[in-house]
């Protein structure tokens, strides 16, 4: 895209072990940043940064709270606890890049692809 604004999501480099919250299985989640850009060329602004979290168990996604999320993107010793997570729903995954997907979204913030 050269022009235009897009949403772009990332792993963050962080798993917890947990018990999940939706089907009650000890499992493991995986953090995500999402955010929006604005490009020119190349991205000039990002704003509106989220977190979230995808467990492996159910495919749940969960809305983090900023402060945890801003921890685990600065890559510090932290952990998450039930009062930082909130469900939103279960993820899908694309198509093309297996990246799992926030439910509402319409193309795959990793490949670009439209859902
Ligand atoms: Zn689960
Ligand atoms: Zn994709």
């Amino acid at each position: 895209m050269l022009f235009g604004v897009s949403a772009v999501s990332k792993e963050l480099n962080f798993r917890q072990n947990t018990m999940c919250q939706k089907c009650g299985k000890y499992s493991s989640v995986s953090v995500y940043m999402m955010y929006s850009t604005f490009s020119i060329f190349a991205p000039l602004f990002k704003w509106g940064k989220k977190y979230y979290a995808v467990s492996d168990c159910c495919d749940m996604v969960f809305s983090i709270s900023p402060e945890a999320g801003q921890a685990i993107e600065r890559g510090e010793e932290t952990q998450l606890w039930k009062q930082d997570m909130q469900i939103v729903g279960r993820a899908s995954h694309c198509q093309k890049c297996g990246f799992p997907l926030t439910p509402g979204q319409q193309t795959c913030p990793k490949c670009h692809t439209k859902l």
